[in-house]
């Protein structure tokens, strides 16, 4: 389960990644070309850089975006081949402007601090330096001017880029750092969960064991082990094939888990022997629930195939002589040994 729920999250995380890098490019360079646009109005400038701005500025965002889509295997590395052509862009664009000083300025900055959060700085180094090389080869090949004045009008074509932009960048910041939260916790879980029957994993299981052997150890809070195996699961695997023995074994945890109180921990010692540690409790009020859970498998139809499957168990009370958990298992599973050997289905109890 957390495991379909990690791809997932992955596959959509993918998706949305690509569409929000869509919808950031489009509000970027739609803002930054209504600068630029301000500039060149200024300037009077030919029909062929108003061509080249309307291609950057409202084509270019769709094409990007259908270029990721293109590279399947690769999606990140074209995106950072589209985010190194934006910088070449802009450095064009600041060219064409004649180093008009705020959108000049403003066109560098965004275009670098997109690139920090995407890439880091070493990306947004290199980055910087498309931009600077591009800016000197337009230069060098239209003979751009150099006049860095910024009119009143181009002032305020910029507002909208400074104001919009930046808090854009923040927001998506934000909702990324919020995802990567939610993929941590995934994460965290997918290490304590035996993915199959949703009990805890061995070591994590093994943990609440110890904690509650300390427990016992320091005030002599009782507490029991039980330790349970499905009895000749090796016959419904032979016999019906892996994929029933997969169910019989998530049914069974199912079983387990509703017989399980809020103060019990139960979790898949492995394969197919499972285990709980009951707090508080004396091994009377243990082989209760124990042949509880003993009876209701032995009367369960597990898989569609109604079939039938009974289980041994073993259960252990720390004493004075159990020093660490191992001793405590080895107890159980003794006593789960000795259950196998007095015919299966039925509970022993260690000493
Ligand atoms: P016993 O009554 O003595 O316990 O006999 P058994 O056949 O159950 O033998 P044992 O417990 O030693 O072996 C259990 C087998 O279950 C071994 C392994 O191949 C299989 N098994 C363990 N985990 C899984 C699982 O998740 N799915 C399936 N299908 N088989 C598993
Ligand atoms: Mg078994």
């Amino acid at each position: 389960m957390p495991i379909d729920a990690a791809r997932d999250m992955a596959e959509q995380n993918r998706s949305r990644y690509g569409l929000r890098m869509y919808r950031m490019r489009a509000l970027g360079l739609g803002l930054g070309g209504l600068c630029v646009a301000a500039v060149l109005w200024e300037h009077g400038a030919p029909p062929s850089l108003w061509v080249l701005l309307a291609v950057n500025a409202f084509l270019w965002p769709h094409l990007a975006y259908l270029r990721v889509k293109a590279h399947q295997e690769e999606p990140l590395q074209a995106e950072f081949q589209n985010l190194t052509l934006d910088a070449a862009m802009g450095g064009f664009w600041i060219a064409a402007m004649h180093f008009d000083a705020l959108p000049s300025m403003l066109l560098a900055v965004m275009l670098t601090m997109d690139k920090i959060i995407i890439g880091g700085a070493r990306f947004a180094r290199r980055t910087l330096g498309a931009m600077a090389l591009t800016c000197l080869a337009a230069s060098a090949a239209w003979g751009f001017a150099f006049d860095p004045y910024t009119s009143y009008p181009v002032v305020l074509a910029c507002l909208p880029f400074l104001a919009i932009y930046p808090m854009a960048i923040g927001l998506a910041t934000h909702s990324l750092s919020r995802k990567a939260r939610q993929q941590k916790d995934l994460l965290e879980k997918m290490a304590r969960f035996d993915a199959a029957t949703g009990l805890m994993n061995r070591q994590q299981w093994l943990h609440a064991a110890t904690a509650e052997l300390q427990r016992y150890q320091r005030l002599t809070r009782p507490a029991v082990l039980v330790l349970i195996d499905i009895d000749r699961f090796k016959d419904i695997n032979d016999g019906y094939g892996h994929t029933i023995g997969d169910e019989v074994v998530e049914e069974f945890a199912r079983l387990l888990k509703a017989c399980l109180r809020d103060t019990d921990t139960g979790g898949r010692y492995g394969g197919d022997e499972f285990g709980i540690v009951m707090p508080n409790t004396r091994w009377e009020e243990a082989i209760v629930a124990a042949e509880r859970l003993r009876r209701q498998v032995a009367a369960y139809s597990f898989s569609a195939r109604g079939l039938r499957c009974t289980v041994s168990i073993g259960l252990s009370e720390p004493h004075p002589g159990i020093a660490s958990v191992s001793d405590w298992i080895n107890s159980a599973d003794g006593a789960l040994y000795r259950a196998k050997a007095q015919g299966r289905d039925c509970i022993v109890v260690g000493c």
